[in-house]
């Protein structure tokens, strides 16, 4: 129920009728029985800085932030966290006593169902198809995991090139290499771990794939195909390669969520909840 002293957390973008994010969040809200809500606000670019501000004035404890504005609201907080500046981009806002602080939950929502397996990932070789905003979560992702070589895989080398040379931290600038979409039969049959962070595949282009058949085959039996997509599920991506372990997207958008809510409640969230309410939607 929402009173008088219901504390708002919520999202900004533009659009923001898709997002998944309120399903979850008031569903762990009401299960916790905390005097929160979380609402959607759609932002156009232009209104993003008194927005931010207004959000601030109003008493807002916190919000998610999504296409366009996870890299556009970075000069409007008062401290970015280390993850954040790594990934060039900001998920999650909360407030510090001075003003808005930034971070990126999204390293830690793609690696969490790679956490739960166990894996030697000092030896693993990541190939990740894509150059855009999710690709930086996960290449962060794997540096953190330790993979031995993450390869970034792009369409157009001026993109590629400059996403090679975006990041500061040695520690993932060492094992980071860039390469054209030709050279993804070679890389394919090395693979460790293949994440596509392409939006091929998604609905309704549910028969698309950013890779063919013939190099699905490539792909060793027990590695792991991990695609960022969570409709459908599965993906034709995760259907097309045999002998895989396969994830999909949902569980990085559940543990994303429930990251940012933790930072915003200072308590644990119940993720099973968070996770069951996105299903529960999306076979709807
Ligand atoms: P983005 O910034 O627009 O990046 C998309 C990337 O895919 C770009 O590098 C783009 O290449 C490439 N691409 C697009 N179409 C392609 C094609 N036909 N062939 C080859 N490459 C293509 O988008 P994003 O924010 O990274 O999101 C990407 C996907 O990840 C979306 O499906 C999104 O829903 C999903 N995602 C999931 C989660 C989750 O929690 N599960 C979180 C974030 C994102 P160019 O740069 O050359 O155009």
């Amino acid at each position: 129920m929402i009173r008088g002293t219901t504390q708002v957390l919520g999202v900004i973008g533009y659009p923001i009728e898709h997002s998944l994010s309120p399903i979850m969040h008031n569903a762990a809200i009401a299960t916790l029985g905390v005097d929160y809500a979380y609402l959607p606000f759609a932002i156009a670019p232009h209104d993003l800085p008194t927005a931010v501000a207004g959000l601030w004035a109003l008493g807002v404890q916190g919000f998610n932030v999504t296409i366009p504005h996870k890299q556009a609201i970075m000069p409007l907080l008062h401290e970015i966290s280390p993850v954040a500046q790594a990934i060039g981009a900001v998920n999650t806002v909360y407030r510090t006593a001075t003003g808005w602080g930034g971070t990126n939950t999204d390293a830690i929502g793609f690696l969490a169902p790679l956490k739960a397996m166990p894996r030697n990932w000092s030896t693993a070789h990541a190939v990740i198809l894509g150059n855009g905003g999710a690709a930086r979560a996960v290449v962060a992702g794997c540096a953190q995991l330790g993979c031995e070589s993450i390869t970034v895989v792009g369409r157009d080398a001026a993109k590629l090139n400059a996403f090679l040379h975006s990041w500061s931290d040695p520690h993932i600038a060492q094992r980071l290499s860039v390469k054209p979409w030709e050279a993804l039969p070679t890389l394919l049959r090395e693979a460790t771990l293949l994440v596509n962070t392409t939006p091929v595949g998604m609905h309704p282009h549910d028969t698309d794939s950013p890779i063919t058949d013939e190099e699905a085959t490539l792909v060793p039996a027990g590695a792991i195909a991990y695609d960022l997509i969570y409709t459908p599920r599965p993906t034709r991506f995760l259907r097309q390669i045999q002998g895989a372990t396969t994830l999909d997207g949902l569980e990085m958008l559940v543990q994303q969520g429930a990251a940012a809510l933790e930072l915003w409640l200072q308590q644990p969230v119940p993720v099973d909840v968070m996770r069951r309410s996105l299903e529960a939607h999306l076979s709807r």
